[in-house]
């Protein structure tokens, strides 16, 4: 995998304290990728280079101005995902929720939302999803955690975990959905390439 180099930049983000400078920016991979159509392998090692990739991992989705970014999306098939809820649309950052090996542990009613992806650019759809969950996972420092939610949160923790799988959110479309999106996105993706 291929890292574009970006400028040095403090990182305000009170997890980080130990280390300033985050210099790698992660290229993130665009649909249908065959990484992003695997099934990423639980995590054994809490380390160092883990939690160098996850703060990368985290850089990339702030540039990207995305909501969450799963560890296939950038090439690495580990059960893992960042995912920040909070920022403001200015661009501010929120509350940083690293999820590693996550499980969903409960889930509650249904909601319509829709939904967008980093690896997808240019497309949403609706899509119904549980709409409240309670996940299991282990934070950047190795720590147990539980969180619930709903909202935005539930559908973004939902949306991550299916990377995780090798699920896009379009692969979750009905038919007739699927076959508009197909559509769209020969057109999309040759725009791009007639820009470049
Ligand atoms: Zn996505």
């Amino acid at each position: 995998m291929r890292n574009i180099v970006s400028v040095c930049r403090p990182l305000a983000l009170p997890f980080h304290k130990e280390t300033t400078y985050i210099k790698h920016m992660k290229k993130i991979l665009v649909y249908p990728d065959e990484i992003l159509r695997t099934k990423a392998k639980p995590i054994k090692n809490i380390d160092g280079e883990l939690q160098k990739l996850i703060d990368e991992m985290a850089e990339t989705m702030y540039k990207a101005k995305g909501v969450g970014l799963a560890a296939n999306q950038v090439g690495v098939l580990k059960r893992l995902f960042v995912m920040d809820v909070t920022q403001g649309e200015d661009g501010k950052r929120g509350e940083l929720v690293v999820l590693i090996n996550p499980k969903i542990i409960g889930c509650e009613g249904q909601e319509v939302m829709e939904e967008g992806c980093l690896s997808v650019p240019d497309f949403s759809a609706k899509l119904k999803r549980p709409a409240t969950i309670c996940v299991k996972a282990f934070d950047r420092e190795g720590n147990e955690i539980e969180l619930e939610g709903s909202g935005l949160f539930a559908r973004c923790v939902q949306h991550e975990l299916d990377h995780l799988d090798g699920i896009c959110f379009v692969d979750r479309l009905s038919p007739i959905k699927k076959a508009m999106f197909r559509k769209r996105w020969q057109k999309i993706r040759a725009e791009k390439e007639q820009k470049v």
